[in-house]
């Protein structure tokens, strides 16, 4: 039977679902709204490749000729406003109407903005839209200094990529050590070194209370946190452009009048199918088992899930194991599972001390559960198998193995 889909919001998400749908169903008609101008791209690389020339051709997932050989029905530079369940159709802000038989929200999140005074001011910004990389990069050819608020992945490989533009950079973390959630205090420690050593500026525990300037940015007011009277511990730091990066919030607004169950996200089972019976959602928008995936991976599997059960093959999300990778300051960090160690963690560790290279391995009932590597890149996709396999190693495992060991016997299981 000849479907009417729609999909609002052209991300990754919304990519693999369509590329889900018309592998089994090639007749369906499938409407994508986006209400960016270009199509859908990897929006992973508008930080890690800020000053590269970045035209939208370059970086999207597939042409525009791809959309039409498909037969995909693109709303380029169009919103979709609201959402009618009961009668199944998507209102465009131009007024137009879109009926549909199934829809799939893949709309997914944006940066939240901190409710810091001045945060409106101009030369602040923050990076999830192509828009924004090209407004970042035609402003900051006049700016000398570039401050940070947040001292995350996206935020170090911005400051990365305007430190390698020769500008003076700042990076003001809430936290008192860098990427607390992907690294331990070594591994953050190494990061932290590396990134001074391009005389970059960190501010660690510091919150940044104001931004100052007329209209445009000319200072932060930041305060540290550790500091108990309020007045101490405050400092003014002169900047000419702020770039906040400090989390992500679902675009959930346009469910709020509907009967879709939302929470943080839109609400999904493992099909991704939401509260309403003809209604799915996948990726930043969606909240599965009570969590917002927020990674490039999960969008792509959760996209995938979303297309296959719209068209009536039913594949269930198990959920995909967090892994980060982050290549700057001369550094590959690389970190996957859980890199906690309780009583019962054994923690193999190699660490050199030459500011470069450090292993972790973190290992629980003869099973990888996760680990941290600087440096070498070669055993990244070795240990995100063993990890999201669970393989046993207790043939290979002995006392007086060593990190190194080890990771070269992995290769023969
Ligand atoms: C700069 C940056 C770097 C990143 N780096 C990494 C990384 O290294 N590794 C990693 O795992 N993840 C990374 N992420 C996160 C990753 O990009 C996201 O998890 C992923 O893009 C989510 O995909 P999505 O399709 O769900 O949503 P999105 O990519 O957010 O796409 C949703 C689209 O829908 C549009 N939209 C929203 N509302 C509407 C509406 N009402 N009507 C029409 N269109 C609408 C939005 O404008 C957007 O274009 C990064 C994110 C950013 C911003």
């Amino acid at each position: 039977m000849t479907q009417d889909i729609v999909i609002i919001g052209g991300g990754v998400a919304a990519f693999n679902a369509i590329k889900a749908i018309r592998e089994i169903d090639k007749i369906s008609n499938i409407h994508l709204v986006h209400n960016e101008p270009v199509y859908p791209y990897y929006r992973t690389r508008l930080t890690k490749s800020l000053f590269e020339d970045l035209d939208a051709d370059r970086i999207s997932l597939q042409r525009k000729e791809w959309y039409e050989q498909n037969n995909i029905t693109v709303y380029l530079g169009k919103e979709a406003v609201s959402i009618d369940v009961k009668n199944n159709t998507v209102i465009l802000n131009d007024g137009g109407r879109l009926e549909y038989s199934k829809l799939l929200l893949a709309n997914g999140a944006s940066n939240f903005k901190p409710n810091i005074e001045g945060i409106d001011k101009e030369n602040v910004y923050t990076i999830r839209k192509f828009k924004d990389i090209q407004a970042i990069k035609s402003k900051s050819e006049d700016q000398k200094t570039i401050l940070h608020i947040g001292g995350g992945i996206q935020n170090l490989e911005a400051a990365w990529a305007f430190c390698c533009h020769d500008k003076e950079v700042i990076i003001v973390e809430f936290m008192d050590r860098l990427m607390p959630r992907q690294l331990d205090d070594r591994a953050s420690e190494i990061l932290l070194n590396a990134v001074k050593s391009y005389n970059i500026k960190v501010l660690l525990s510091t919150e940044v209370i104001a931004i100052k300037g007329d209209e445009k940015v000319s200072a932060v007011i930041a305060k540290n946190r550790d500091s108990s009277e309020d007045s101490e511990g405050r400092q003014t730091i002169p900047c000419d452009m702020v770039i906040y990066s400090v989390g992500i919030r679902p675009n959930i607004k346009i469910c709020e009048n509907t009967d879709i169950q939302i929470n943080m996200g839109v609400i999904v089972d493992e099909h991704m199918h939401t509260n309403i019976e003809n209604v799915y959602a996948a990726g930043d928008i969606a909240e599965y088992c009570g969590r917002v995936g927020g990674l490039w991976t999960i969008a792509i599997e959760q996209g995938k899930t979303s297309g296959y059960n719209i068209v009536g093959k039913d594949v269930s999300y198990t959920g995909i194991l967090p892994v980060t990778t982050i290549n700057a300051f001369d550094l590959n960090i690389f970190s996957v599972g859980t890199i906690t160690a309780d009583s019962d963690t054994l923690s193999l560790v190699d660490d050199p001390d030459d500011g470069k290279s450090y292993k972790r391995i973190f290992i629980k009932d003869n099973i990888i559960i996760g680990a941290i590597v600087i440096g070498e890149t070669k055993y990244n996709n070795i240990l995100k198998k063993f990890v999201t396999d669970k393989i046993n190693i207790s043939e290979i495992y002995s006392k007086e193995i060593t990190v190194n060991g080890l990771l070269e016997k992995l290769k023969s299981i």
